[in-house]
């Protein structure tokens, strides 16, 4: 490579000359002579050379000096010594001193020229090497800092979205602030709702011990800017010492904190008394963990949101009279249970969360309750607890978790009932004969003379209304029979034959509204203990019910099955449908659904309560499934009685309920 530049240092001016002359300037070197030690030294210290040529005999200072000295001051220039003498031990010595080549005097212009370029190649790659192992080291270092930056900002991904304690993580994001930025002070200020004042939510480094409940105006600090314009703000001393940056501030650096997509705060890192200026870099880097502040803000609130709701939701359901219990599906285990829940089943303030429910509570119609459930819709029953108290049980379904149970006090609204229905089966008692008469006479008032054409109108409306009157009474009377559990009858009856001539009776009905009445029967008798007629009343009401609620050219199914221990009766229609608020009412007394689809048809609302009656009394149970508009479906189930064992057993009688027998 030309323009090199060697130093010669030399004392004779002929071969100086010479090798200036004839070596250097025709190769395009460029050339530094030296006529002594002395000189030679301070012109390669100065100068930096590429390359020395040296004799070693030298006034002032000898060459050997020359070297030592040059080696002293960690010279890198390479040396090539020229001299007469060629000693073995000279030559030891000068190559102990580093020298790269020796030209014996007097030399060849090209045996120099070869000794030159030698000597410089070895010095260019050598100088490569070690510019390339710099930039390696440098890229080496570069690398790991990005490394240990990438780990923090990794780890601080990590605790950050773990971490759902406020305070902590926010001072966890100030601490990493400084520590990635290598800053002096960083704070982490949130904009209010009204979006006028920015406050500190946390700050590290920070001497002022007003800073942290200052509060700045969106308007006119700097913070403010970021806010506004959701822009970062990075400041240097160096780069604008005009710049807005505070006295004795030497870099500030901004940046936006985005939330749901609008900027709710800012994340700002200091340099007060170090002269370190913030970098584009730091600027990313600050960026980056804004963002993952911004996320862990976010889940943060959320987390304490939902904490706060499940804290005041878990002491309204321990405050609350109901008692309420969740249980898994799967495993009937515990999931919660509220307070009065365990003081009326005795469970004490132990953990009984993960417990199985069974191993806990043992009331046989609780448990039955429990255990023979539906997986959608809601169940409601009457359950007498060991207090002697009696609770009505409200069973759901608890999409994803289980099933919620939630009972309810009503023994005194049971004593109210109590005294209700026996006044009403009294009057009902007392009305009943009059009424009968009454029906009786006005039967008879066209027998004992003729009667204008207007009164047999009158006579034949009274007549109709006493009967509907009659009805009524019948079927208040028949409520209050079937629930005090007189006139109990217990015969076998296959309830899929029954099922079978009631829908043959009902048939006429269906045809004459269009409507397609079909039925399923049981593939094998589906024998039952209890009273035929009462069974034939519930059946016969039911479907009386679906034709009666279903328009014309509607469609009625029923079915009836058998399984191991239970028949299964099932009534389908599309009709009018039960409002979803009506469902948990309508086998109350007297309940009807009011609605102008309906408004024409007639009815006392005891229908649905006396099949009810019925079906507990057999020990089985009812309900109802219907979307509104769409349809309806009764079912009831009740154990199946094997016929042998209807021949061989009565049922038991306990008290006034009759028990089915096993
Ligand atoms: P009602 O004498 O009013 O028919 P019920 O006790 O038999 O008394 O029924 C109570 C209410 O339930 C009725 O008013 C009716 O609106 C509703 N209902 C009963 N069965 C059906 C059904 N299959 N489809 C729609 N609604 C029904």
């Amino acid at each position: 490579m030309a323009n090199e530049r060697v130093l010669v240092i030399d004392d004779s001016i002929d071969n100086s000359q010479f090798i200036v002359d004839c070596v250097l300037k025709p190769n395009e070197y460029q050339a530094l002579v030296a006529y002594d030690g002395e000189e030679g030294l301070r012109v390669a210290l100065a100068e930096q050379p590429d390359l020395i040529l040296l004799d070693l005999k030298l006034p002032k200072m000898s060459g050997l000096e020359v070297l030592g000295a040059l080696n002293e001051n960690q010279s890198k220039t390479p040396v090539i010594v020229m001299t007469f003498h060629g000693s073995e031990k000279m030559a030891v010595q000068v190559f102990r001193l580093g020298v790269k080549d020796y030209v014996l005097k007097p030399f060849e212009v090209g045996e120099m020229l070869e000794a030159i370029g030698r000597a410089l190649t070895e010095a260019r790659l050598r100088r490569e090497r070690d510019e390339l192992t710099t930039r390696l080291m440098n890229s080496n270092a570069e690398l790991e800092r990005r490394v240990r930056e990438l780990n923090t900002l990794f780890s601080i991904g990590k605790s950050v979205t773990s971490l759902h304690n406020q305070d902590r993580l926010l001072t966890r994001l100030v601490e990493a602030a400084i520590y990635l930025t290598n800053a002096e002070e960083a704070s982490l200020l949130l904009v209010d709702d009204q979006a006028e004042e920015l406050r500190v939510l946390a700050s590290r480094g920070i001497d002022d011990p007003h800073f942290k409940a200052a509060r700045w105006p969106v308007k006119e600090s700097l913070a403010g800017q970021v806010i506004t314009t959701g822009q970062p703000v990075l400041l240097n001393r160096d780069d604008s010492p005009a710049s807005p940056l505070p006295d004795q501030t030497q870099a500030m650096l901004f940046v936006p904190l985005t939330m749901k997509e609008r900027v709710r705060g800012v994340l700002n890192v200091n340099n007060r008394r170090q002269a370190r200026q913030f970098s584009n870099h730091d600027l990313r880097l600050l960026s980056t963990l804004a963002d993952y502040a911004a996320v862990s803000l976010e889940n943060a609130q959320l987390f304490q949101q939902v904490e706060s709701e499940r804290t005041k939701l878990a002491t309204v359901l321990n405050e609350i009279e109901e008692l309420v219990i969740v249980i898994e599906n799967e495993t009937d285990r515990i999931v919660m249970a509220n307070a009065a829940f365990r003081r009326v089943f005795g469970l004490g303030p132990a953990i009984i969360e993960g417990s199985p429910l069974f191993d806990l509570v043992q009331n046989e119609a609780f448990v039955k309750f429990i255990a023979s459930l539906p997986t959608e819709g809601l169940r409601r029953t009457q359950i007498k607890l060991a207090d002697n108290r009696i609770y009505l049980a409200t069973l759901t379904p608890v999409l994803g978790i289980g099933r919620a149970i939630i009972m309810q006090d009503v023994t005194h609204l049971q004593e109210l009932d109590q005294v209700k229905a026996n006044f009403v089966a009294n009057i009902s008692h007392d009305l009943r004969t009059p009424f009968v008469s009454l029906k009786g006479y006005t039967d008879m008032l066209g027998m004992v003379g003729s009667l204008t054409e207007r009164q047999s109108l009158f006579v034949d409306r009274i007549s109709a209304g006493l009967d509907k009157m009659l009805a009524l009474i019948d079927n208040l009377l028949d409520l209050s029979k079937i629930e005090a559990g007189f006139e109990l009858e217990s015969e076998a009856v296959d309830l899929g034959q029954l099922t079978t001539e009631i829908i043959s009776e009902l048939q006429e009905v269906a045809s004459l509204r269009r409507q397609q009445l079909v039925y399923h029967a049981p593939p094998r008798p589906a024998q039952l203990l209890g009273d035929a007629d009462r069974v034939r009343q519930v059946v016969t009401h039911l479907v009386d019910n679906a034709l009666k609620y279903t328009p014309e050219n509607g469609r009625v199914s029923v079915i009836v099955r058998v399984t191991d221990d239970q028949i299964v009766f099932k009534i389908e229609d599309d009709g009018l449908g039960i409002p979803s608020a009506d469902l948990p009412f309508i086998f109350d007394k007297f309940y009807r659904v009011e609605d102008k689809d309906r408004s024409e048809i007639q009815g006392a609302g005891l229908g649905l309560a006396i099949c009810k009656s019925v079906v507990e009394k057999y020990g089985g149970s009812i309900w109802v499934e219907s979307e509104y508009h769409r349809g309806s479906t009764f079912t009831f189930i009740l154990p199946l009685t094997p016929p042998e064992e209807s021949e061989a057993t009565q049922p038991a009688v306990v008290g006034s309920e009759v028990m089915p027998t096993a």
